[in-house]
């Protein structure tokens, strides 16, 4: 991979279109994350932000528009329904970079919490087992459970599994974090040993694209958050302007909604 410069955003999306047969869940969306920032997606349910999430790192394809991952152009073959990607390395490199974590946390149920974090960086980067597993137990200190290395998912509380997904996540090292509803399938009170790591990894910088329901930690956060609306952008901006001087009706409408 080229050094790209700093101000290079680690994604940058034009105009996104993106269909499920008929249905036409993104119609012409743009985002950026520069390097260093962290952009929240909100809007109601169904409004098109995990599709957005997923089209960011490949794991959707869309059918218009342009994707950069730090500044080079995703490489297309065919146009519409008939577009994919040109380039499987491309994807894969992406994908690598780009980690996801799951409201859902998608651990696997047949490896310890150890084993979970190590397998990516070993199977599919061919790093070191033994230099992973090094950073696998600093991760895992980092975000508090590493007391739970041996465990196994089923043994972890929900606010626990989840921190042993981010954990996961960085172990990949990538060039931004993706979020999709990392606190939503937790009971409020494991929500903010969630949270807590969330903007722990903010105030370090790094780079994060972030769905959530939760306007308290968008707010806190965010350095731009960008409300959908029915597949379009409905509103954006900086959250103080965003959440306390909502411009159009909708996001007022949203914003009263989930106060
Ligand atoms: P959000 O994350 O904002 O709730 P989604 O991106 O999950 O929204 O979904 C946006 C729209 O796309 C919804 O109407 C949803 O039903 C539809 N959708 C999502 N995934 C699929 C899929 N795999 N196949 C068909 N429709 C889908
Ligand atoms: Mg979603």
């Amino acid at each position: 991979m080229t050094n790209p410069s700093p101000d290079t955003p680690v994604i940058r999306i034009r105009n996104l279109h993106k269909s499920y047969g008929q249905l036409e869940v993104l119609k012409g969306v743009d985002l950026v994350a520069p390097r260093g920032h962290v952009v929240s997606l909100i809007g109601s349910s169904g409004s098109g932000k995990s599709t957005l999430l997923r089209c960011c790192n490949m794991l959707e394809e869309s059918q218009d528009g342009e994707i950069e991952f730090e500044g080079e152009a995703v490489r297309w073959k065919g146009t519409g329904h008939n577009r994919h990607p040109a380039d499987k390395a491309q994807v894969m490199r992406m994908r690598t970079n780009l980690s996801m974590v799951f409201q859902q946390f998608n651990l696997w149920s047949h490896m310890t919490i150890l084993q979970n974090v190590m397998e990516a960086p070993v199977t599919v980067l061919r790093r070191d087992p033994k230099e992973v597993e090094e950073k696998a137990r600093a991760y895992l200190a980092k975000v508090g459970i590493v007391e739970k290395c041996d465990a196994w998912p089923a043994q972890l509380s929900g606010g626990q599994q989840q921190r042993a997904a981010i954990a996961r996540a960085l172990c990949m090292e990538p060039r931004a974090l993706l979020f999709d509803e990392p606190t939503s399938a937790l009971d409020p009170e494991l929500e903010q040993e969630v949270v807590k790591v969330i903007k722990a990894l903010a105030d370090e910088g790094r780079t994060m694209i972030l769905v959530t329901h939760d306007m308290r930690l968008a707010a806190d956060v965010s350095d731009h958050v960008i409300f959908l609306h029915q597949g379009r952008i409905e509103e954006e901006g900086p959250p103080d302007r965003l959440f306390g001087n909502p411009q159009t009706e909708r996001l007022r409408g949203f914003l009263s909604a989930t106060a």
